[in-house]
This record gives structure tokens, sequence and C-alpha cells, in this order.
């Protein structure tokens, strides 16, 4: 699933193909990604005439900004857009299509259909789902060490699904919470609330740099993800500790393990990334 560098990519990969087009028309072949309004015909229609004017993105979702309208996409496990002329053939697994008045097409194919796309009058958005329960942005200005600490300190969950929460911080999958946590030395089952306001602080740091050495790699390409212009993402090349099990740690040598925390595989040192143990709660933590 792509995470927050992946859907930057895209944002950014979008941005240079598509705003200032005008729609012509919209075609959807696949009704179930329209998550709103219900009525598919609809949609179609409130889109005719409308202008892209900026590309944006709330942790994992896109929005499509237009003249009035936006348009809140989620690639979910394998969406992914293509700009095409509408003289090229329709590649299988092409779910909705954008006519421009120019003659190109932006077209949307989800192999997975797992890919939702929501229609908002500008600014509604923000005040429903999808994006309305949305956590800390952590390429923001406003994602803050205080911010963080606040949002994470005191729960009573494991430090990875704490993460991996989307009410709490957006944009963080799998792959990016066990890159950070590796950074900070965090173990990925130590309790959130058994955190020194310096780890804390360090795990900041960590998932700060993570997703903006990605972002600046293009993304990651792990299974499909390709951006918009096709362009497979650089990240994966980069990573310190996802997908190397059995792998000396980058650190200190001792073999990576895999284990499972909250349903999802996770790498981590043992060595660098010590689980929490009941008497470190009488200790100084840190
Ligand atoms: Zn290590």
């Amino acid at each position: 699933m792509p995470e927050l560098p992946e859907v930057e990519t895209v944002r950014r990969t979008l941005t240079e193909l598509i705003v200032g087009k005008t729609i012509q028309s919209v075609t959807v072949s696949l009704p179930r990604i329209i998550q709103r309004p219900d009525d598919i015909k609809r949609f179609e229609i409130e889109l005719i005439g409308h202008r892209i004017l900026e590309i944006g993105r709330r942790g994992k979702f896109l929005r499509i900004i237009m003249d009035g309208l936006v348009l809140v996409s989620h690639l979910r496990m394998e969406g992914r857009y293509g700009l095409y002329d509408k003289s090229d053939p329709v590649e299988k697994h092409t779910h909705v299509i954008f006519h421009f008045t120019d003659g190109s097409e932006l077209r949307y194919k989800d192999v997975r259909q797992f890919g939702t796309m929501h229609l908002f009058r500008t600014g509604e958005e923000f005040t429903m789902n999808p994006l309305a329960k949305l956590g800390l942005e952590p390429l923001d200005s406003s994602f803050t060490a205080e911010a963080f600490r606040e949002v994470i300190s005191g729960r009573s969950t494991k430090i990875k699904p704490a993460l991996l929460n989307q009410e709490y911080v957006v944009g963080l999958g799998n792959i990016y919470v066990d890159e950070a946590l590796f950074r900070a030395g965090i173990h990925p089952e130590y309790p959130a609330k058994e955190l020194s306001a310096a780890k804390l602080d360090e795990l900041y740091e960590a998932i700060k740099s993570t997703l903006q050495e990605a972002v600046d790699a293009g993304g990651s390409s792990i299974k499909s993800f390709v951006n918009g212009q096709g362009e497979m993402g650089m990240f994966q090349h980069s990573f310190q500790i996802y997908g190397r099990k059995g792998e000396p740690c980058v650190s200190c040598g001792h073999a990576v393990e895999k284990t499972v925390v909250g349903g999802r595989g996770t790498h981590y040192c043992p060595n660098c990334q010590r689980p929490f143990t009941s008497d470190q709660s009488n200790e100084v933590k840190g």
C-alpha cells in the first residue's frame, strides 16, 4: 500500500500532468470506487466543465482541487493514475476516466478495486469522512515535537499500532513505521506510555527524516507502486530494516528479525531495539 512518500510523489507528478486542464466529461465503469455522491450519474455530471487548479494531499489521500469542487482520492492497495491521449487503447482494470477538453485523459486503474473517490464542495471535505478525523500531518510545519508527544504519550497501546493509527499521525504505514522505530532504537511492542520525552523526541525526528528522505527519493517501489508518470520510486534501496529479515543490522550486525505486531509483519533488530521490561518502569526512563 502506498504510504505518505508514495502519495506525495503521485501528487507532485499529477501537479505537473493535469493542473490547468478542464474536464469535458467523466466515465465511471466501476461504481463502487465512487463513495460520494451515491449517484454515479451525478458524480459524472457535476465534474463537467470544472478546471483542475491544484493537487493537494492529506495523509495518504490525494485532493484534486477544482474550481468549487474537491475530489478526494485514496489509492489503497494498487490504485494508480496515468495520463493518456483519448486515442490510446483503454487498458484492463481502468475504472474511471476523466476526459479533458484538450483531448487528453486521466485514467484511474485499480486491479484490486479497493481505491475510493469522494467528491465534495471546496472546504466541505475536511468536515466529513474520510478526512474529518485525520491526525497530525508529519511533513507539515504544524507537526512539532510537542504536538507529537501530546498525541502519543499516555497511549496504552504498543508504539507500532499507535503510529499506524491515522487519527494520531497520518501517512505512516507498515514500512515507514518499521524504519522510524529502528532509527529511534525503539522496540515495536514498547508501550507508548512508557516512552520518555527524550525517546519520543528521537522518534519524532526519525519519522520526519525517514519520510523526507523517501519523498526526496520519489517514494518506494513495493509491489506495484508506480507514480503518475509510470516512474518507479527509489527509496526501497535505502531501507535499513524493512524487508531485511536475517540480514545483518546496519548498525550492530545482529541478524534482523521479523515478528507480527498488531497483525502486521514487523522487522526489527533485537539488539538495537530492546523490549520493555516491567522493572524499567521503576528506573529513569529513556
Ligand atoms: Zn542492531
